[in-house]
């Protein structure tokens, strides 16, 4: 059996140190506040803004929830947008992806003051951490980079392998972990469903991060003995001996992957906790920023 990188426990110790950030922020009349909106009431993303409300409330943070009917147009969608630019309790919001097709993501994201963009998908912050000097690292990527540095897992030099090239999590995350630096300096290959023969790239990685969405989809042959595997992937598949008849697992084949994995996230429990975590610390940061 191999190392379990465990995001539950990665986390606590940086809600710890955020919890000392938030207490010297409040000491000097400043509460960092996190608003988030959603547009309908898809309800996985019912859950992912529940999470993130209670966890702000955990820590101490101001945390508004704005939900506005999935027919609002993009008109009204962006003026709440500058709403909260304007808003000084607010440090920090997003607008929980994706959203209905009448209303153009990119012009969203587009309209948030980029110091307030604490996903980082705004093109000014996505040109900032691709040059090296961030504003904010998106949360999924920022969060598996973090669980690589805080287990003492040696990043430069080591050829990652990332398999998917979304903008919030392959592409940024290719970005990171080929800067100068601590906590990078890797050499980097990003595959994707239109490369041939993927397993002869996953087999030579030292370190496979894999963001698919295809469950299960890395099997143990497609992984090289010894390497260490972060799967970000979150499918729910069909099981009858649960009580909800269904679970949640990764892109990765945990079971038989494990046995030759140096280390190992599971799902859930690994990437999920970091990336809310990750938001956290950039609305405290935001906040820091405000003052400064
Ligand atoms: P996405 O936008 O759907 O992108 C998927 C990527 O995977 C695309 O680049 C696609 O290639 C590639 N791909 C799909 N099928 C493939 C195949 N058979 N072989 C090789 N590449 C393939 O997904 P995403 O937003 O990055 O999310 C990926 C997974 O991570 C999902 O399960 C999502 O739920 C999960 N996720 C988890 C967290 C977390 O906090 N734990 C956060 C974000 C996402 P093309 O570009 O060629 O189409």
């Amino acid at each position: 059996m191999s190392g379990l990188i465990s995001g539950n426990e990665i986390s606590l110790s940086i809600y710890g140190e955020l919890k000392e950030r938030i207490a010297a922020l409040r000491s000097k009349g400043t509460v960092p506040g996190l608003a988030v909106v959603l547009v309908g009431e898809d309800p996985a993303s019912q859950v992912y803004v529940r999470m993130k409300g209670k966890k702000c409330e955990e820590l101490g943070m101001h945390s508004v929830t704005i939900v506005v009917p999935a027919d609002t147009s993009e008109k009204d969608l962006l003026k709440k947008v500058d709403e909260l630019n304007n808003d000084s309790k607010i440090h920090g919001f997003l607008i929980q992806l994706p959203l209905p097709k009448h209303i153009d993501e990119d012009k969203v994201i587009n309209a948030i003051d980029p110091k307030k963009d604490v996903d980082g998908f705004h093109p000014q912050n996505v040109g900032r951490m691709l040059i090296g000097d961030p504003m904010f690292l998106p949360a999924t990527p920022a969060g598996v980079q973090q669980m690589l540095i805080r287990s003492n897992i040696d990043i430069a030099g080591k050829h990652v392998v990332i398999v998917g090239r979304s903008n919030i999590v392959g592409k940024p995350m290719a970005a990171m972990l080929m800067q100068k630096g601590k906590g990078a300096d890797a050499t980097v290959t990003v595959v994707h469903s239109r490369t041939k023969d993927i397993q002869e790239h996953t087999r030579r990685a030292d370190i496979l991060i894999v963001a698919i969405g295809k469950a299960r989809f890395i099997t143990k042959d497609m992984v090289k003995e010894g390497a260490v595997v972060i799967d970000v992937g979150t499918n729910r598949i069909d099981d009858p001996t649960t009580e909800k008849g269904s679970r949640l697992v990764g892109d990765v084949d945990f079971e038989n992957v494990k046995n030759i994995a140096s280390a190992i996230t599971p799902v859930p429990g690994g990437v999920g906790p970091m990336t809310i975590c990750m938001l956290m610390f950039n609305t405290v940061t935001a906040a820091e920023r405000s003052i400064k």
